[in-house]
């Protein structure tokens, strides 16, 4: 039997869902379905100099350009595509936006001087469970829109409770969420780093990767993200 075939009998019994209101999906649609697609809460700023996400990091880093695509909210259906992104193993997501965003960068001529593509890094611990960075694949087709590689193993997040006594690791352990180490610092000298990441929230672990960054001299930086709660 073709392929094609199977493919079609099993979506008849089984069928492919759409991730956000789990619907069964038509043929010629992947992850959701065209009706959750336009309810998406798209929140891409015109202006990247200058919008909500750069003002929240004001006093904090200096930023040349920051921008996201979706709105997140608690109940919403950003925090649903996310979800699956994160926790679910659907990693092509990541595809799917970035494709999305790559889109909107080039039509808006945006993050057009950066250097480097660079993703938070993830835990190796979580890593390893997840078995992949959620960000790759977005930050592979912002690479691809944007014409820069993607650098990723010169920021790291470090495991520290190997080192730690158990004392240290309880007193630390929210510091622990925001250890991070520049790898080369002369990699990012003079170079202007567009830092990408799924949810924009507080902000704390984008400036705690900027704080380590900025360890290159004369570097210049950029944020990027899926999402980002208002
Ligand atoms: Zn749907």
């Amino acid at each position: 039997m073709k392929i094609q075939v199977i493919e079609d009998i099993l979506q008849i019994f089984f069928p492919k869902l759409c991730l956000i209101c789990e619907y069964p999906l038509f043929e010629n649609e992947v992850f959701a379905c065209t009706i959750c697609r336009h309810d998406l809460p798209v929140l891409f700023f015109k202006d990247a100099s200058k919008n909500e996400i750069s003002r929240k990091f004001y006093g904090r880093i200096p930023l040349e350009e920051a921008n996201t695509l979706l709105s997140f909210s608690k109940e919403g259906k950003t925090k649903k595509l996310i979800h699956e992104l994160k926790y679910n193993g659907n990693e092509n997501i990541g595809n799917f936006l970035g494709n999305w965003i790559g889109e909107l960068l080039i039509e808006n001529k945006q993050f057009t001087e950066v250097d480097f593509i660079v993703p938070v890094p993830l835990h190796p611990k979580k890593l390893k469970k997840r078995g992949y960075n959620q960000l790759t694949k977005f930050g592979e087709r912002v690479s691809f829109y944007l014409n820069k590689p993607l650098k990723q193993n010169i920021l790291l997040k470090i495991d520290t409770t190997k080192t730690q006594t158990f004392k240290q690791r309880f007193e630390r352990f929210e510091n622990n969420e925001l250890k991070f180490s520049l790898q080369d610092t002369t990699i990012f000298a003079n170079k202007h780093i567009l830092l990408i990441d799924d949810v924009l929230t507080t902000g704390a672990t984008l400036e705690a990767c900027c704080k380590e960054l900025r360890k290159a001299p004369n570097i210049k930086i950029s944020i990027l993200t899926m999402s980002f709660t208002r």
